[in-house]
């Protein structure tokens, strides 16, 4: 059992299995900082896959090269590429076994459909949605300075989102697996509400135990 704080707030345990979960949100929600802030806590791997992408190309070998044109244009690199790189990662720091969180991946109903066969029948313990407004998004992007953070690249990763990574956040509603919360605020309440939505999802399950989850924060 790993008792667990945040800036010396005590926020609770983990037992059991080791945790298997995703961080989603628009381009600028903050996924990053929150997504490093709650593996360090859970003790489990982050995998960016934003990340995994910049530094393929910085190194310009094959995979690099293949993805640029699609990163620096705000395009998703295509599914069956994206789904070895997320394989081979996943294999190369043992997450299957120890546990994740994924910054970033899946980001569509296609990519979750190749995320959850890759996880066989344990699955995911629940993903993080960061609500950002697009007030925000605009003023904290203009505080980096990304090469797909131009205003057409910028303009297509929001439609993107809109059109094909907003279906697959419902479909991971469905199955009850979402948490959403308000990304809009200061980025330490953000990290204490995911950590107590966290703490709510696993005694919500605890109590109507079906047995089929594994993350258990109390
Ligand atoms: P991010 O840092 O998560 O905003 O990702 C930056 C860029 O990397 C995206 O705009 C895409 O071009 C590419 N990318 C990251 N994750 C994925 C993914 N799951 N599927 C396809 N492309 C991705």
């Amino acid at each position: 059992m790993t008792a667990y704080t945040f800036r010396g707030e005590h926020h609770g345990q983990v037992t059991g299995a080791p945790t298997r979960l995703l961080m989603i949100g628009r381009p600028g929600a903050g996924k990053g900082t929150q997504a490093s802030r709650v593996s360090e806590i859970f003790r489990i791997a982050h995998i960016s896959t934003g990340e995994l992408l910049r530094d393929a190309i910085a190194r310009n070998g094959p995979v690099g090269r293949r993805c640029r044109g699609y990163v620096t244009a705000g395009r998703l690199v295509p599914t069956v590429l994206m789904g070895n790189l997320v394989r081979d990662v996943l294999v190369a720091t043992d997450a299957i076994d120890g546990g994740f969180l994924l910054d970033g991946y899946p980001r569509t109903l296609g990519q979750l459909q190749i995320l959850d066969d890759l996880l066989g029948p344990r699955e995911l313990d629940a993903a993080l949605e960061l609500d950002v407004s697009s007030e925000q998004i605009m003023q904290r992007l203009a505080a980096r300075s990304r090469q797909d953070d131009i205003p057409s690249a910028l303009l297509r990763r929001l439609e993107e989102f809109d059109d094909d990574t907003r279906p697959m956040i419902s479909s991971l509603e469905d199955r009850g697996l979402l948490v959403s919360v308000d990304g809009d605020r200061h980025e330490d309440e953000v990290t204490a509400d995911l950590l107590a939505s966290l703490a709510s999802l696993a005694e919500i399950r605890s109590a109507g135990d079906s047995g089929a989850h594994h993350l258990t924060v109390t």
